[in-house]
């Protein structure tokens, strides 16, 4: 099991109420879509982000450029993907 296997396989095992909290401030601590162009009103006024986790956004995607390979998650978790808002989670990627 890789990092990315590992922390997922972890945050499958937490109570509901620990696992959104983490996702929460994960949200709020790593992730770096808030920063980008293509994050728009849509996506902060539903608290999107961690789409390399949590998959595509429910907005309509405008896609100008994607600071994932910025973000620190990025290479901690070996990620090989970019534009998770647009294309869905790094592990539906990997599967193919
Ligand atoms: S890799 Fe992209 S989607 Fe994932 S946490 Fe970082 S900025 Fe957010
Ligand atoms: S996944 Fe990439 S393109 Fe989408 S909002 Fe985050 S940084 Fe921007």
């Amino acid at each position: 099991m890789d990092k990315l296997e590992e922390a997922l396989d972890q945050m499958s095992k937490m109570p509901q109420e620990q696992r959104d909290n983490l996702i929460e401030m994960e949200k709020k601590r790593v992730c770096v879509c808030k920063k980008c162009t293509s994050y728009s009103e849509c996506m902060k006024d539903s608290n999107e982000g961690l789409f390399c986790i949590l998959g595509k956004s429910s907005c309509k995607v405008n896609v100008d450029t994607c600071m994932c390979k910025d973000c620190p998650a990025y290479n901690s978790f070996n990620l090989k993907n970019d534009f998770y808002c647009m294309v869905g989670p790094e592990m539906d990627l990997r599967r193919g």
